[in-house]
């Protein structure tokens, strides 16, 4: 039964209940419709269920779920080999006797690339230091190494990517920044508000209903232009401190998102 109400256009059954509808019922009705028009997307394109469209969304939200260790660790001070001093942080390679260390979780993705941690940053200028990274934790340098520093390369190069991943996504870094100052993003909450929870399900109809890839790219277009704006409206709120802003910006940002990920597949 829902799926043969989903086959007829949302803004059709919106438009049937938005007028008689009271507030409290109205909100409710539109996150049901809202929530089953998430998990019928996918397979309404035919192309995957809803379980993939899950497994997609989390693992594009992977990055998110940062190790609790990162902020609470102690940072790695000294050599585990030759007990000399870290000269430099993150500790990568003892400069004494040449071992290679183990992940430094007390540095934040920031430090691990030299960064100033602040909401926007220069993505070119994360590339080249990312870049520098890879030929350091490059496995023919450590092909020699004890099976212990070999472990220890793996574990510092899957952390570097992490930490790339993060920052290069202006999402992912919007929540991790938040994270760091000890606030919850709480991307995952619903949304309420009616105007918006309308304006999500017309965008999504209109990506089921485009004719061609060129009308794709136009809605595409539009998401981007939406992501940038809730981007900067997020460095707005992160450097005023004002959390709860930063917070709705995040949930608009993961919206947005979402959409653009869809017409991604469709194109
Ligand atoms: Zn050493």
């Amino acid at each position: 039964m829902w799926r043969r109400k989903l086959l007829s256009p949302l803004s059709a059954i919106l438009r049937r209940t938005l007028p008689s509808a009271s507030r409290h019922s109205l909100d409710s009705t539109l996150q049901t419709l809202l929530s089953a028009s998430l998990s019928s997307f996918g397979s309404l394109c035919g192309e995957y269920e809803s379980r993939a469209f899950t497994i997609r969304r989390f693992h594009f939200l992977g990055n998110l779920k940062f190790p609790a260790e990162n902020l609470r660790s102690k940072s790695v001070e000294r050599c585990w080999n030759c007990n000399s001093v870290a000269e430099a942080a993150p500790f990568l390679v003892c400069e004494n006797c040449r071992s290679v260390q183990p992940v430094d979780y007390a540095a934040d993705y920031f430090q691990i690339f030299g960064l100033e941690k602040k909401s926007q940053i220069e993505v070119e200028n994360l590339e080249g230091k990312y870049k520098n990274w890879q030929k350091k934790l490059h496995p023919d340098l450590v092909h020699s190494k004890s099976e212990k520093e070999k472990e220890y390369a793996a574990e510092q190069s899957a952390r570097v990517i992490d930490a790339y991943h993060t920052l290069a996504n202006p999402l992912s870094r919007a929540t991790y920044i938040l994270k760091l100052e000890g606030e919850d993003a709480d991307e995952e909450k619903t949304i309420s508000e009616p105007e918006l929870l309308t304006e999500i399900m017309e965008t999504r109809e209109a990506v089921e209903e485009a004719a061609d890839s060129q009308a794709l790219s136009q809605i595409q277009a539009q998401m981007q232009d939406k992501l940038e704006h809730w981007s900067r409206s997020f460095a707005t709120a992160f450097q005023s401190r004002n959390f709860e802003e930063a917070r709705t910006s995040i949930q608009r940002m993961t919206y947005y998102k979402r959409v653009n990920e869809e017409i991604v597949k469709k194109l």
